[in-house]
Formats: structure tokens, C-alpha cells, sequence
């Protein structure tokens, strides 16, 4: 069958067709569908280190409901992971088994540091124990400030990754900026 049969515009002007065209047909780029779907239904992976693990785990509650931006769905296993939420101390025994569980974690996958202990050691920063921040054997994509942060502070931090993931160029040319004020 005719192509213009089918769509129902036979005969038509080629204007008419056009205005067809713009109401039925839809252009983009296979990178974009792939990273709308990954920006709206990020899977953090259950696990947590210390007292900041309280207020993400707070974060999942009814209360704060996480669920209307499609993040509620925390992993029991990094295999069905994207993002990893290093929320609270980082001590040297444990980055080991930190790295091991983000290595487990499928691409692609984020890494957000959670608290001041997670971006550079907190309170701890200059204990014999402690790692003085995640980003010195991760790949940090974003910081959440504070000791701890509120669980709408991690929300705020979900929405900031939604950014980048979205738009990684754009995420990282704003990031330049505010570094520059
Ligand atoms: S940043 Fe504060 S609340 Fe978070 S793990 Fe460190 S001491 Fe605990």
C-alpha cells in the first residue's frame, strides 16, 4: 500500500502533511531515550557505613517518599545496582569491600558520597583508620554536604545526578562555573 495511504494523508497539501508530520512523528537519538529511562528510575544499592546510613534509610520512608521521582528501589544485590550511596565513614578496613561491591555493579553506574565523612574524612579526616574521602578510590559524581545531610539534602543530591545523567556535558560545564564564582 501507498505510504501516503496509509498514514491518511493522500492527497493532502505538502502543509498538511507537515502539520501530520509534526503530531505523529518523533525524532531523537538512541542515547537519549536510554538516559531518560536511566535518569527516572536510578536503583541505589543497599548498604550503608555509619550514622549517615540512618538518614538515607530515612529517606526511603513513606514519609519523605522517594518513590514519586522512581528511586525507592534499593538493591539487596551491586549485580542490580547503578548507584552507589557511600554514606558514612570510610574506614581502611572496609574500602576494600567498598570497591569490591562497586566493581559487582553493572555499567553504567554513579557513585554519590554522602556526608562529610564520605567526601573528606569529617571529623575523622585525620585518624589512623579512616579514609579521608570516597573520591580517592571512586569515581564521585556527587557531593551531599553536611554531618549529616537531611534526607531532603539526598533527595536534592538525587535530583543533581538526575541532571547529569540526563546531560552529562551540560552537568559538568554548570559544575565549571559554580567552581569559578
Ligand atoms: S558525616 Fe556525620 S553523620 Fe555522617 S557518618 Fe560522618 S559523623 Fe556520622
Amino acid at each position: 500500500m501507498d505510504i501516503a495511504k496509509k498514514a491518511g494523508v493522500e492527497g493532502q497539501s505538502e502543509a498538511a502533511v507537515d502539520r501530520e508530520v509534526q503530531k505523529n512523528v518523533i525524532l531523537t537519538r538512541v542515547e537519549h531515550v536510554l538516559n531518560w529511562g536511566r535518569k527516572n528510575s536510578i536503583w541505589p544499592v543497599t548498604f550503608g557505613l555509619a550514622c549517615c546510613a540512618i538518614e538515607m534509610m530515612a529517606t526511603g520512608t513513606a514519609r519523605y517518599d522517594l518513590a514519586r521521582f522512581g528511586y525507592e528501589v534499593f538493591r539487596p544485590s551491586p549485580r542490580q545496582a547503578d548507584l552507589m550511596i557511600v554514606a558514612g565513614t570510610i574506614t581502611k578496613k572496609m574500602q576494600p569491600q567498598i570497591e569490591r561491591i562497586y566493581q559487582q555493579m553493572p555499567e553504567p553506574k554513579w557513585v554519590m558520597a554522602m556526608g562529610t565523612c564520605a567526601i573528606n574524612g569529617g571529623l575523622f579526616a585525620n585518624s589512623y583508620s579512616v579514609v579521608p574521602g570516597a573520591d580517592l578510590f571512586l569515581p564521585v559524581d556527587v557531593y551531599v554536604p553536611g554531618c549529616p545531610p537531611r534526607p531532603e539534602a539526598l533527595i536534592y543530591g538525587f535530583l543533581q545526578l538526575k541532571e547529569l545523567i540526563a546531560d552529562p556535558t551540560k552537568a559538568k560545564a554548570r559544575a565549571g562555573a559554580d567552581a569559578g564564582k
